[in-house]
């Protein structure tokens, strides 16, 4: 059995996002706030006891405080559910979160080496004493087991894969402190157990290569990006200036973005993650997400659970 909690579903920034007046993050603050999402987060867990995040948001606390599954056993003074952190890439969204696990229970942070340099070249996180918080080198295309904080097996087995994406936003025109080797900024995951049930985590893709459709196809499960629903969305807003594809993004919509190149895969249930507040499909009652829905595909709440 392989149980999956959607922590977040929001993109760096959340809904609503401090700084934003879009047409979503006025409805989350006020009539409704159902549309709040916090930044985009899974946990899994292959025994219902010890769970694995995948990518650790700035908005973590609330998401652990708001998930049951997650908080101390009863009647332990010091305990986590929480055995490891998987991160996919450097960004914001995904690592700030770390830093709000630095009351000493132990763990181990699975990364790429490319996003470890950015761990060890960014000081603060050594909060992390590596005495309780272990960092483990992951490999594209290398199949782990991440382990249990006694060191037993979990019954996950992980398997890192290289998608199209972008380094960390905040390093555009910087060296690089993991060097110019071209993989390892954007990773997408397969996570299933022994028993042979299993799922794709990609929250950051910027499109979909013939390789990766043939990974896809047949999947029980895919979590994909959904950051924008069309390209230049954030642009037409007046949000901002830069496009999905600038900041390593498919669209939702388009002849290339993710509803139609995913379409016809045999995927049984197709979770939108990472979605911008500027994306219309967030909205309940928009067209484009009548469009979304209607190819099949789920804008989740936080909190949504999913059993294999
Ligand atoms: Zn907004």
């Amino acid at each position: 059995m392989l149980r999956v909690v959607v922590l977040g579903a929001a993109a760096g920034g959340g809904v609503p996002q401090w700084n934003c007046g879009c047409p979503v993050c006025r409805k989350a603050r006020t009539e409704n706030p159902e549309l709040q999402s916090t930044q985009a987060s899974i946990a899994v867990s292959a025994d219902g006891g010890h769970w694995f995040l995948v990518n650790a948001s700035p908005d973590l606390r609330q998401q652990l405080i708001a998930t049951p599954q997650l908080h101390p056993k009863a009647g332990q003074l010091r305990h986590s559910p929480v055995s490891g952190v998987i991160l996919t890439n450097g960004e914001i969204d995904a690592v700030a979160g770390l830093l709000s696990m630095r009351e000493g229970s132990p763990f181990t942070i699975y990364a790429h080496e490319k996003v470890l340099s950015i761990l060890r070249a960014n000081s603060i996180f050594n909060v992390l004493n590596e005495k309780n918080v272990r960092r483990q080198p992951i490999q594209v295309d290398q199949t782990f087991e991440p382990a249990l904080p006694d060191g037993a097996p979990s019954g996950i087995e992980v398997l890192p894969f290289a998608v199209p994406g972008k380094s960390a936003w905040y390093l555009e025109g910087k060296a690089h402190p993991g060097g110019d080797i071209g993989e390892g900024d954007t990773l997408g995951l397969r996570i299933g157990d022994k028993s042979g049930k299993y799922f794709y985590f990609l929250a950051a893709c910027a499109g979909v290569t013939d390789d990766l459709k043939s990974r896809l196809a047949g999947a029980p499960l895919i979590f994909f990006d959904g950051t924008v629903w069309r390209d230049d969305e954030l642009i037409a807003a007046g949000l901002g200036a830069k496009t999905g594809q600038a900041m390593g993004h498919i669209a939702m919509s388009g002849d290339q973005g993710a509803i139609a190149s995913l379409a016809g895969l045999d995927i049984d249930r197709k979770v939108f993650l990472h979605i911008n507040n500027s994306n219309p499909a967030r909205l309940r009652s928009s067209p484009e997400r009548r469009i979304a829905e209607g190819a099949g595909w789920q804008i989740p709440a936080d909190g949504t659970e999913i059993v294999l």
